[in-house]
């Protein structure tokens, strides 16, 4: 459980973020524990948190890099990720991008459609490369999740359709700089319901079959990321549960002599270890409600904006025992969206009172931005405080 070192950040303006180092490593230490068990490969998904700090505690711990861009790709190569652990993914890879990660021999291109691989092929050959490639294919798998955050299902863009893949793999017979490494899905993120992760390996299992009855043996199955989180109560569950989530793919998966099982994992590795750290500016009485008005708002911390995301929100200023009053809890910037809840029971909040917005750590410092000009928060970490 995350304490927090109240004396320490009185003295820091605010907001910023404050990081649980300790937590990161048990959770790093969960995963590798879990994951080892059963021989899968880890790579930990960049674009949910890129803070040099945790990059660093995140390969030391020996995980690899899912990246879904050249720039990602660059960061963890200067942070000293292996690229041999590193796997790229994205719908659309700029030439300059495909050329980064064929220059540093990447383990794998998760290819999203035939134009793609044919640019793939194109520049490779160029540069005189054979490229690892993986199909990320669409398996049309629900994930019961929020609609902008689910990624299986033919209406989204991500991944090939099933008839476009029977088409690319004639094309790529073609193909003298492609290599063929297996199969890749990411069905969606903030899965909770392990059921759904069952589906995808029933699913994989025919579409394997389906490879192998075209002479094609898929020595990598990668089944992404996606696991979810407790937004409810990070106090009591500040790590996700990976033991029966890894065994569910060591239950469903059929895995074959000579494959191997990737997996990206995001948000479950950083998620709960992040915290937004903000103050009471003002307390204002609306004609229906009392709003709390932070001073972090939407630039901080995107996700309740973006996806109607919920975070915990505590006054940890308060005497927990106070009895509880009801605030719309808002930001500063200037859109009505600029909400992290609404109808929100709170002890009693008072201008300079320090608030937590719990569960920050992915998907939350990378998507910072400096709309009205404001300035980008800094990070404190448990380590240093
Ligand atoms: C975002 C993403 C992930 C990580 O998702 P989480 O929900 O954060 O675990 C994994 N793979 C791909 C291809 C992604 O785009």
């Amino acid at each position: 459980m995350t304490v927090f070192p109240i004396e320490k950040f009185k003295e820091l303006k605010t907001p910023f973020y404050y990081y649980d180092m300790k937590l990161l490593e048990d959770t790093l230490s969960l995963v590798k524990k879990e994951s080892a068990r059963y021989d899968f490969h880890v790579h930990y998904a960049i674009k949910a948190n890129a803070n040099d700090r945790i990059l660093d505690k995140i390969r030391v711990k020996g995980f690899g890099v899912d990246c879904v861009s050249g720039y990602e790709i660059q960061k963890a190569l200067d942070v000293g990720f292996s690229p041999d652990g590193i796997v790229f993914a994205g719908v659309g890879k700029a030439d300059w991008e495909i050329e980064l990660g064929l220059k540093n021999d990447i383990s794998c291109f998760n290819v999203e459609s035939l134009p793609e691989l044919e640019i793939i092929n194109e520049l490779a050959g160029r540069l005189g490369k054979k490229a690892r490639v993986a199909f990320r294919i669409n398996p049309n798998v629900h994930a019961n999740t929020h609609h902008y955050i689910t990624t299986g299902l033919d209406e989204n863009k991500f991944g090939i359709s099933m008839p476009d893949l029977e088409a690319l793999l004639v094309q790529m017979q073609e193909m003298k700089n492609v290599q063929f490494e297996g199969m890749h899905f990411h069905i969606g993120s903030q899965i909770t319901d392990l059921d759904n992760f069952k589906d995808l390996c029933l699913r994989v299992n025919e579409l394997q079959e389906w490879f192998i009855s075209k002479h094609l043996f898929p020595k990598i199955i990668n089944v992404g990321g996606g696991f979810g989180i407790d937004y409810d109560d990070p106090d009591n569950n500040a790590m996700a549960d990976f033991a029966p989530y890894f065994k569910v793919f060591k239950d469903f998966l059929n895995v074959k002599a000579g494959q191997e099982v990737h997996f990206e994992l995001g948000r479950s590795i950083v998620a709960q270890p992040g915290n937004l750290i903000s103050r009471v500016l003002y307390v204002k009485e609306g004609v229906k409600t009392k709003f709390a008005i932070l001073d972090a708002g939407m630039t901080d911390l995107i996700r309740p904006a973006l996806y109607q995301a919920k975070h915990k929100i505590e006054n940890i200023s308060a005497d927990k025992s106070s009895q509880k009053l009801r605030y719309d809890v808002v930001g500063p910037i200037c859109e009505s969206s600029d909400s992290f809840g609404k109808a929100i029971d709170l002890p009693e909040m008072k201008r300079g009172d320090l608030v937590a917005i719990r569960s920050a750590g992915a998907y939350g410092e990378v998507m910072v931005s400096r709309y009205n000009l404001r300035e980008e928060p800094e990070a404190f970490y448990s380590d240093d405080l």
